[in-house]
């Protein structure tokens, strides 16, 4: 059974857009995994301490694959692009986070979906609502493009004008 997923993507450390592609390419290698939609990118303000601007984007894809095998997979990803495991607001080469998996709940030690995070930040729901406006968050009952509207994140998202999609 093919499964309908949302995968938020991050870069802010050199060449940003590159690490993005790259994480992509990887992506569509992925076993039982077809890669059905991509966002624009945006350069978003950082949050927490880090200093480096974003580059932010949401990739959409289908699979066959659990979402805990999927987490392996993506966290796979970050390593083979350079991503060391530091402090939780580090700089990073490649952030890969599980927005959305249908309409399944997780709550597991190493696994949260929806991502606890995703319905706060502008960065996250700005590119999730190009491509899903209507979805509706299966804990929070409002859709995609509701959170957008109602959302208190005042940081910076910028479109970026050589985007991906
Ligand atoms: P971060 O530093 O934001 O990439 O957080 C990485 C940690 O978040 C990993 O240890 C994951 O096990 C955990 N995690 C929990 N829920 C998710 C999710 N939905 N997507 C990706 N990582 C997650």
């Amino acid at each position: 059974m093919q499964s309908q997923v949302f995968i938020g993507v991050g870069s802010n450390l050199g060449n940003r857009q590159a690490y993005y592609q790259k994480a992509l390419d990887l992506m569509a290698d992925l076993p039982q995994t077809t890669i059905v939609g991509c966002s624009s990118l945006y350069e978003t303000e950082p949050i927490g301490e880090a200093k480096n601007w974003y580059v932010n984007g949401v990739v959409e894809l289908e699979t066959a694959l659990s979402p805990q095998q999927l987490l392996g997979h993506l966290q796979k990803i970050e390593l083979a692009l350079g991503r060391k495991r530091t402090k939780k607001w580090a700089s990073r080469t490649i952030d890969l986070d599980i927005l959305l998996f249908d309409k399944q709940i997780v709550h597991e030690e190493r696994l949260q979906i929806p991502h606890p995070e995703m319905h706060r930040r502008r960065f996250v729901l700005l590119p999730l609502s190009e491509l899903a406006p209507q979805f509706v968050h299966p804990l929070l009952g409002a859709t995609v493009a509701e959170l957008l509207a109602g959302l208190a994140d005042d940081k910076q998202v910028l479109r970026l004008p050589l985007s991906n999609g």
